[in-house]
């Protein structure tokens, strides 16, 4: 079998005192789409940093495709494409002539380099705009020029740095559908502080919170975690005497709240026992009390609820 993709041991970065990451393991199988999920300040960009070889560790094992990255950098940088955060690019040069010269600064000779970023400018979509000056494109198409420099020499592994941050909408989508689409061939590690970004990407989710890693897991499992003990809203129309009661009396729910919206609307927000899945439920409750209804949703997560949902469930096992 061979070795997995990335494999950390006892992972641990100090900056002048400050503890960055603190004595942390992972390891990423080939073939995985990682997405590292912490809040600013977390430690994401410090790992990505010393995986890549830009940065040492202060102690701990880093080996990447069963290569060392403190003694063997240079096998590991050839099987690494990393786009650092803010991605970096040389803005007054053209697309082909930038990526061509990065292609030859990682080892490439003149027909490789050049069959290789007609490749990866097809790949990311960048053929039509080959000839235009960096610094005048796009955010999203600047995006898909660090790609395409991270993929010029057809790497194993890519390291992604918050890959999709200041994208609009549209651009977002386009970033993470060619970052779904290169998670089919090579194994992916990324970094980002959105919780949908993880479920729209990654196969796997390593939770990182103050250079801890808090949970380790794959996107559904996670999404189920979440999910489980998430609240339920629903908008029904009727008095909100009669809402408290019905729900006061169903064993299922465990807590409830109900707050007046318009007209006769109220939004209720339920808690289930057990984890149970109210939504069938309350719509058929709904049904038999000829409460019109006109939502019914999980609650909103953020990445702080996460957290400590997620620290909660692991104490809890
Ligand atoms: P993230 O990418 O998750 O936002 P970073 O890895 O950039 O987090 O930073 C982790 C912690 O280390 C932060 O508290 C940050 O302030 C600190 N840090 C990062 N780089 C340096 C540095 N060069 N010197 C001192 N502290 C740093
Ligand atoms: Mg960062």
């Amino acid at each position: 079998m061979l070795e997995p993709m990335i494999e950390v041991v006892n992972l641990t970065k100090r900056y002048s005192g400050h503890l960055a990451v603190a004595n942390e393991s992972f390891t990423v199988e080939r073939g995985q789409v990682v997405g590292l999920l912490g809040p600013n300040g977390a430690g994401k960009s410090t790992i990505l940093r010393i995986l890549s070889c830009f940065l040492a560790a202060t102690s701990g094992t880093v080996r990447v495709a069963g290569y060392d990255v403190f003694t063997q950098a240079d096998e590991v940088r050839r099987r690494i494409g990393y786009m650092p955060e803010n991605n970096p690019l040389h803005l007054d040069m053209r697309v082909r002539e930038y990526l061509k010269f990065r292609a030859r600064l990682k080892g490439l000779g003149v027909s490789a380099s050049h069959q290789r970023v007609d490749a990866v400018m097809e790949m990311c979509s960048l053929t039509e705009v080959q000839k235009r000056i960096i610094g005048q494109l796009s955010k999203g198409f600047r995006q898909r020029v660090g790609l395409a420099d991270a993929l010029v020499h057809d790497p194993e592994l890519i390291i992604l740095d918050e890959p999709t941050i200041g994208l609009d909408p549209n651009q977002l989508r386009n970033v993470r559908q060619l970052i779904k689409d290169l998670g089919r061939k090579h194994t992916i590690l990324l970094s980002t502080h959105i919780l949908p970004e993880v479920e729209a990407t990654c196969s796997h989710v390593l939770i990182l919170h103050q250079g801890r890693i808090l949970a380790s897991d794959g996107t559904d499992n996670l999404h189920r975690k979440i999910f489980q003990r998430s609240p339920v809203v629903t908008e029904l129309s009727a008095a909100t005497n009669d809402l408290q009661e019905f729900f006061a009396t169903q064993p299922e729910v465990e807590t409830c709240d109900i707050i007046s919206i318009d007209g006769d609307w109220k939004r209720v927000t339920m808690t289930s026992r057990e984890g149970l899945e109210l939504r069938p439920q309350i719509c058929q409750w709904a049904c038999e009390q000829r409460w019109p209804m006109r939502e019914l949703t999980h609650g909103r997560h953020t990445l702080e609820d996460v957290f400590v949902k997620i620290t909660r469930t692991e104490k809890e096992e």
